[in-house]
């Protein structure tokens, strides 16, 4: 089966603009400046990836937090929610506030400082 996709890469601020063919199985990538480009096309194509970042409760208000490495796509909004369930004493910069979250190898850290 052929397929064909146009995609923006978000692996850096270029945002090139790629054009991913899919032909009798084999993949076929064009418009990316680097072969960074290739491996997000491809990526995106068979396996989609996100890093997550949002925020958690506190005693003393929000935290900015992200995920240490992109978890699935499809898992986005279930990492958001698993954060959105806790409310910690305190946070600090670069702590684990969840260890490989939905067992998504991701851990979730806070980004910000007091
Ligand atoms: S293809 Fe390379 S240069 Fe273009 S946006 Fe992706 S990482 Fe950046």
């Amino acid at each position: 089966m052929n397929k064909k996709k146009e995609m923006i890469c978000i692996m850096c601020p270029m945002g090139c603009e790629l054009t991913v063919e899919q032909v009798d199985g084999k993949i076929k990538v064009s418009g990316n400046t680097c072969n960074r480009g290739i491996t997000f096309a491809e990526e995106e194509l068979t396996s989609p990836k996100r890093m997550v970042t949002t925020s958690v409760k506190t005693e003393k208000g929000v935290k900015a937090c992200k995920t240490t490495i992109p978890v699935p796509k499809d898992k986005v909004f279930e990492v958001v929610k698993e954060v959105e369930k806790l409310r910690l004493k305190s946070a600090k910069y670069g702590q684990i506030i969840i260890k490989n979250v939905l067992g998504t190898g991701a851990d979730v850290i806070v980004t910000a400082n007091d």
